[in-house]
């Protein structure tokens, strides 16, 4: 994606279906929940850009693996993830919480919580010509990530504030998930049309070898039934479908 003549967020995909989001001027990268180091390294090293910070939305080992290698070779680098996470992310070296603001890449990036998946999940927003939305594992395209360690109305509060942002914004997940709960949602609701053609458009990205993300909130609010759920029990009912779901 390019929003502009000097900035851009360039996907790398690694292990079975993470996907690291490097954002980018001609100098500077922002790294999004490095699972690995070396890809990361390398993109650095072949495009001569210095690392400027590593954001953590949450503590698994697919977002946070490769970090300490990455100090190791900028020793320098802001590690921004939650203050409540200093024990699981302990080379944080600025702790942030919801509502937080911060400086990178001369844009003003905001902290929002987005607790369910684990019981601190942070994202990242700014709104550049186009708003961007970093969510790590809280939304995927036409899902939501798993309720591992928050409650269902947690998580079901932590969509709600992502609806509320302005309809443009482009959001980045960090797993390629969208065909499979594209026929999980089909299970759902088996005559939905705009689900059909989603999954003939995803396919078709895939076959080309592409990233079905990032995703427009406008779009995602007509596929996702996570986010169309418009009540607590209906989202709690979908999850728990989704958990036993193979
Ligand atoms: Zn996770």
């Amino acid at each position: 994606m390019e929003f502009n003549k000097e900035q851009q967020i360039i996907g790398l995909r690694v292990l079975s279906d993470n996907v690291i989001w490097l954002w980018k001027n001609d100098k500077y990268v922002v790294v999004i929940d490095p699972a690995l180091s070396q890809p990361v390294k390398e993109y650095l090293k072949a495009n001569d850009l210095k690392l400027e910070a590593i954001l953590q939305t949450h503590h698994h080992s697919d977002h946070i693996g490769g970090t300490k290698e990455l100090i190791h070779e900028w020793p320098n680098v802001k590690v921004i993830a939650s203050a409540k996470e200093k024990d699981r992310i302990p080379f944080q070296n600025l702790s942030v919480k919801h509502g937080d603001k911060l400086k990178l890449l001369d844009e003003e990036v905001e902290v929002i919580e987005v607790i369910g998946h684990t019981r601190s999940h942070l994202a990242f927003y700014f709104n550049n010509e186009t708003p961007v939305l970093f969510v790590g594992d809280t939304l995927f395209s036409a899902g939501c990530g798993r309720v591992f360690e928050g409650t269902y109305k947690q998580m079901y509060n932590s969509l709600k504030k992502i609806k509320s942002l302005p309809k443009n914004t482009l959001i980045y997940c960090a797993h390629e998930y969208t065909k499979s709960n594209l026929l999980w949602a089909l299970d759902i609701e088996p005559e939905n049309q705009t689900l059909k053609k989603k999954l003939i458009e995803v396919k078709k990205k895939i076959a080309l070898k592409e990233l079905t993300i990032p995703f427009l909130l406008k779009e995602e609010l007509k596929i996702n039934l996570f986010l169309r759920a418009d009540n607590l029990k209906r989202f709690s009912y979908l999850r728990a479908n989704k958990d036993s779901w193979v």
